[in-house]
């Protein structure tokens, strides 16, 4: 199928399309990547774990070694304990296998290989290998014929896909190229001082044509002149120095840049969501962990088929044409565990892993289906190889740790605010805010009984003592904690860092800020309540209107029109038309059972009550509630 390649050169990164979407990027980022080669010092040995660290000449972390991956460094050829193979400061020559991930420093290899366009040269390896992809027998047949003839002795060769049809010049030259590049490689590995990085892919250009480029693809653009003269270059060389057919160089010249223009940062900012929406309505969730990654299938409200069973089919087969693009955009490797939805037919068990199969076949980092677990679970490995998407662009919250939930626990932190129910830090699968504001409703369920069970605990707390501080605390931390995270998202944006978008992500949801800081204040308002006088008024009412009001929870002072400073500091006297003021009976007072003190609060409902900084409203949520409630039981 017809593929494009868009490459920003700036920000070292391409990105691969067909089907009008992005499948895989290509990026370069970082002190160490994989390919690199270092001349390296081994600082220590650590037997416990058969590794050894090597300094690679960063100061922050050493490179890793497994006793699997020396290769040529071993100092002895039997087998042995690491310690036998390996000795503190001994020089080594190492390539960078894995780029560092966290804290961890890069993963290192003594078994270097240098890849070209039609061949990977493996100095320390053997004999000749072919790519599988390259299926036809007398094209192996000729490709192997050729390899062994010009294989380098004591080396080893690899013949890549690319090699499939070409002329042998053209793959003779690779090898030249290879070889001059391991020269220049090992005359700087004596006469340099150790640690030193002595080869890089420096040219973005040409690792991602080396990578990317194939015969079905028929456009490239570039975001610089001087870049689409060296894609022009390089396709003319692997083509014998003529042009190259059927592709179009573009140069993009566009006011929007190019990432932007051609929606591939969208796309990454899509692909660090957990959801991926399939385009019959059912969705994906693909969740990393340390260990693995799981991806679970939903079939979301999709009727499509008359059938449930083929739905269901249907759905799954969708979710896996779209699980083999994420996991290439996502560049996800390792174990990767697939909750399909389930299926009773093995018929159609059996089409839907020969979908999934085909669909993972366009991946170079070979996906391969392990197993069907009895579970219905689909268990497959794919190569880890550079970083993946997270690692790229993601950024781990420090306030959940990367789990996308906050602790909340009984009796502690901030009530629900069921006002803002798109920002509010709920305990929900996703890790991503923009989904929860684009679909708050399957979220704000949970919360909402969440809510409704503590009301029998806040009731409780109506006569304790700390009642009133502790409305107060909870309404200011609610709304310092919404401006703050604004505020948040408004620096993170303007820092103009090429990726802000996991840390805006992050914020939005995160708006629980610090606890500690905000409890300090809270004495400090406490004693707001003994500030207002209390004042006595007397409402003048018929027994039915008395009745009316206590049935309905609505304070007589809505009868009185003016203003309260605190309502709860009013002692209200009800009195029958022509009554007296003085009828001690029949005062209403506060506190008072729940029924009359709901009634209060109404007023702050329905009158405006000013009191100075504004957040004398900040009860209401509570108190609605609780009315609610009461009127429930
Ligand atoms: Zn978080």
């Amino acid at each position: 199928m017809p593929k494009q390649i868009i490459i920003a050169e700036q920000h070292h990164i391409a990105a691969v399309f067909w089907e009008d979407r992005v499948q895989e990027l290509v990026v370069a980022t970082g002190n160490q990547q994989v390919g690199d080669i270092y001349l390296g010092i081994v600082e220590n040995v650590i037997p416990g774990i058969d590794a050894a660290f090597v300094n690679i000449g960063d100061a922050e972390r050493n490179g890793f070694i497994h006793v699997t991956d020396l290769g040529p460094l071993r100092l002895k050829k039997t087998a042995g304990a690491i310690t036998e193979l390996l000795t503190p400061q001994q020089k080594v020559l190492v390539q960078v296998m894995k780029e560092p991930t966290g804290n961890k420093g890069p993963r290192l290899t003594g078994n270097i290989t240098l890849p070209g366009r039609y061949l990977v040269l493996m100095p320390y390896g053997k004999g000749v290998n072919l790519s599988r992809r390259i299926k036809d027998e007398n094209e192996r047949s000729r490709l192997r014929a050729l390899a062994i003839l010009i294989k380098p002795a004591g080396m080893g060769l690899l013949v890549r896909t690319e090699a499939e049809g070409k002329a042998e010049e053209a793959i003779m030259e690779d090898l030249e190229s290879l070889q001059r590049q391991w020269e220049s490689i090992q005359h700087q590995a004596t006469s340099t001082r150790a640690p030193a990085l002595l080869s890089r892919d420096d040219d973005f250009i040409q690792r991602v044509l080396r990578d990317m480029y194939s015969a079905d693809v028929n456009r490239i653009v570039v975001d610089s002149s001087a870049g689409v003269k060296r894609v022009k270059q390089q396709l003319m060389n692997w083509s014998g120095g003529r042009p190259p057919e059927g592709v179009l160089i573009d140069h993009h010249r566009e006011p929007q840049p190019i990432l932007d223009y051609f929606r591939v940062n969208a796309a990454i900012r899509e692909a660090l969501k957990p959801r991926v929406d399939l385009p019959s309505g059912g969705y994906i969730i693909i969740e990393p962990t340390e260990a693995l990654t799981v991806i679970d299938v939903n079939s979301g409200s999709f009727t499509r088929s008359a059938t449930a069973r083929e739905t269901v089919l249907w759905t799954n087969s969708e979710a896996a044409t779209e699980i083999a693009r994420q996991l290439r955009l996502r560049n996800i490797g390792g174990v990767i565990v697939v909750d399909f939805i389930d299926m009773d037919s093995p018929r159609d068990q059996l089409k839907l892993l020969e979908h999934f199969n085909k669909a993972l076949k366009t991946d170079k980092a070979r996906p391969q289906i392990a197993q069907l677990s009895e579970l219905g679970l689909v268990e497959l490995t794919r190569k880890r190889q550079g970083k993946n998407i997270y690692e790229l662009f993601g950024q781990t919250c420090p306030t959940c740790g990367g789990l996308g939930h906050l602790v909340r626990l009984p009796g502690e932190g901030e009530p629900i605010a069921l006002e803002t129910p798109a920002i509010a830090p709920l305990p929900s699968v996703t890790r991503s805010a923009d989904r929860q504001i684009e679909e708050p409703e399957p979220f704000f369920e949970s919360p909402f009984e969440y809510a409704n069970g503590e009301i029998g605990q806040q009731l409780d707390l109506l006569y304790h003592p700390s009642y009133q501080e502790q409305g107060l605390a909870a309404t200011n931390n609610r709304r310092r904690r919404r401006r703050r995270s604004t505020d948040g998202i408004e620096k993170e944006g303007g820092t103009g860092r090429s990726a802000p978008i996991a840390a805006t992500k992050e914020l939005v949801l995160d708006v629980d800020a610090p606890e500690v800081e905000e409890r300090k204040e809270r004495p400090q308002k406490s004693p707001r309540r003994e500030e207002v006088p209390v004042e006595k008024v007397s409402v003048e009412m018929t027994p039915m209107e008395q009745n009316v009001y206590a049935l309905m929870g609505i304070s007589p002072l809505v009868r009185l029109n003016r203003e309260f400073k605190d309502p709860k500091s009013v002692i209200v006297s009800v009195k029958s038309p022509g009554e007296s003021d003085t009828l001690p009976s029949e005062t209403i007072a506060t506190p008072a059972p729940v029924a009359e003190t709901v009634a209060v609060s109404e007023i702050e409902t329905s009158l405006p009550v000013e009191n100075g900084d504004g957040e004398e409203e900040r009860p209401l949520i509570r108190r609605r509630r609780r009315r609610s409630s009461a009127k429930e039981a």
